[in-house]
């Protein structure tokens, strides 16, 4: 299980069935090439950063971001030829341009780069994610760093992705260590990251609410006829890959609400 495979059932376990049961093709959305164009930029950029200062090589971190946007699109027409159009280029980057500049005068050694990890949330239950950037602020403080590229994402606060993330991240490292959380806003970057400090306490009751969202999965899974995958109409029915298949009235939402432009 994975923090989108969980949220998605919680939404819609129709959509969650389409998806991860029956493995029906998907649409793949602009900004969704987009985001992962632009995370796989950092992630180039952060690791070259990485390698050359435990090297001790002098760095130019602007020609480095410049050759991880090459080797970025080289990546993406190996795979994929044509996914990314020209379009969505020259919009990366401007955006890269814009994020360049504003972290330049910061320390942008990090810690670990789309760290992964996983844990068991029951005897055949997994699981498994990435973190985008880890930075470590102080002897024992580290801060959990996620990309986004759209504007109306919640609040650093209120993340629940940051948060399993951050208990994650303190498992891994097994030792008492402060950690800070934060979204940063790649594209829209008037709006100030909101750095806020992870609780461990909550960890326990985090742990415990996955494990039941896990174990409603499974049985789901295991029990599940076709039929029993209820439809649940939420606003993004509107961009759902499969709103042809399900039988809701989509009509009322709008599903494109999270983009802002
Ligand atoms: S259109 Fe809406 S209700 Fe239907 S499967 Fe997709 S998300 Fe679920």
């Amino acid at each position: 299980l994975s923090y989108s495979a969980i949220e998605l059932f919680k939404t819609c376990p129709r959509k969650y069935y389409y998806n991860y049961i029956l493995k029906l093709p998907k649409k793949d959305w602009p900004w969704f090439t987009f985001g992962e164009f632009v995370h796989l930029v950092l992630e180039l950029f952060y690791k070259y950063v990485k390698y050359l200062n435990r090297k001790n090589t002098k760095i130019d971190n602007k020609k480095l971001m410049a050759r991880a946007f090459d080797a970025a699109q080289k990546i993406f027409e190996k795979k994929t030829p044509g996914r990314i159009n020209q379009k969505q280029i020259l919009e990366a980057k401007e955006v890269l341009k814009a994020y360049f500049d504003y972290i330049k005068d910061t320390n942008l050694v990090p810690f670990a780069i789309e760290k992964s990890f996983q844990f068991n949330l029951a005897e055949d239950v997994v699981f498994v994610g990435f973190i985008d950037r880890i930075d470590k602020t102080g002897e024992k403080s580290y801060k959990i760093v996620d990309y986004k590229t759209s504007k109306k994402t919640s609040k650093t606060k209120e993340s629940r992705q940051l948060s399993i993330y951050a208990m994650a991240f303190r498992m891994l490292m097994n030792e008492d260590i402060e950690l800070s959380k934060r979204l940063e806003f790649v594209k829209f970057l008037d709006r100030k990251p909101d750095d806020v400090n992870h609780d461990s306490s909550k960890d326990s009751e985090l742990m415990e609410e996955l494990k039941r969202d896990a174990a409603e999965i499974k049985i789901a899974r295991e029990s599940f006829k076709d039929e029993d995958w209820v439809a649940k109409s939420n606003n993004f029915c509107g961009i759902c890959d499969f709103k042809d298949r399900c039988n809701k009235d989509t009509k009322k939402t709008t599903g494109l609400d999270f983009l802002d432009d």
